[in-house]
């Protein structure tokens, strides 16, 4: 499946709609080759805009179990929900109750490969409905710890050679510092705690002093 598509003659990113005629966030709806396409907005979601500025996503397919933590009102959520499609699953943890009930009424009650977790991500050993192992582990909960968050749930549920995907904020961790140095920092952490780092990639001009890291749990 290719989520770079041809619209009007200019390349865009979008994902084959799970929930045909549904749209999650105002965003537009195309058909392509007699499928339907939602348009990924790179300036609503991060992982848009890594991809835009060359993230490789080939560990989330058709098929995968992704662990997302800090899922907010889905956006992004369904946007990989359309990937994995109905043999891959989505668990989808957030913690602000207001955010979370948008997200169970329109995100995961209509896709049924949407696992919502209300709960804390310091928390992971207290998810209730989370079995087995995940392929892959994406993170974007905006807090100071959030590195220390993603490896701690990666502990627990990633699979030996699995995939993290770390949004790191760099003015969450430090307000001040270069944002350059606290994702190098970042970088440390992860490959201290058993990580390979594949990429690391700005998200400039979509959202600034934001980048991603991309690496495999070894
Ligand atoms: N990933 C979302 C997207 O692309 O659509 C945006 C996520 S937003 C930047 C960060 C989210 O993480 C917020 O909704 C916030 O409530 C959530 N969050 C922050 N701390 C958390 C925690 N400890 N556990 C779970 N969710 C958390």
């Amino acid at each position: 499946m290719s989520i770079w598509v041809r619209i009007e003659g200019q390349k865009q990113l979008a994902t084959p709609n799970l929930v045909a005629g549904d749209t999650v966030y105002g965003e537009k709806l195309v058909k392509l080759n007699n499928e339907e396409y939602r348009v990924w907005d790179a300036f609503r979601s991060k992982l848009a805009a890594a991809l835009r500025n060359g993230l490789t996503i080939d560990t989330i397919r058709n098929g995968t179990k992704v662990l997302y933590l800090g899922a907010s009102t889905g956006t992004t959520v369904s946007h990989v929900s359309d990937i994995v499609g109905p043999g891959g699953l989505v668990f989808a943890v957030e913690s602000a109750s207001r955010v979370a009930r948008e997200l169970l009424e329109n995100v995961a009650k209509k896709r049924k490969n949407v696992v919502p977790i209300l709960g804390d991500a310091r928390k992971p050993e207290m998810y209730f409905s989370i079995f087995g192992k995940v392929d892959v582990v994406y993170s974007d909960v905006a807090q100071q710890d959030q590195t220390d968050i993603a490896i701690q749930n990666c502990q627990i549920y990633l699979k030996t050679g699995g995939s993290i995907f770390l949004i790191v904020k760099s003015r969450s961790i430090d307000v001040v510092a270069d944002p350059k140095l606290v994702i190098r920092n970042q970088i440390r952490k992860l490959e201290a705690s058993g990580f390979s780092t594949k990429q690391v990639i700005g998200l400039e001009p979509y959202d600034i002093d934001h980048a991603i890291i991309r690496g495999t749990y070894d």
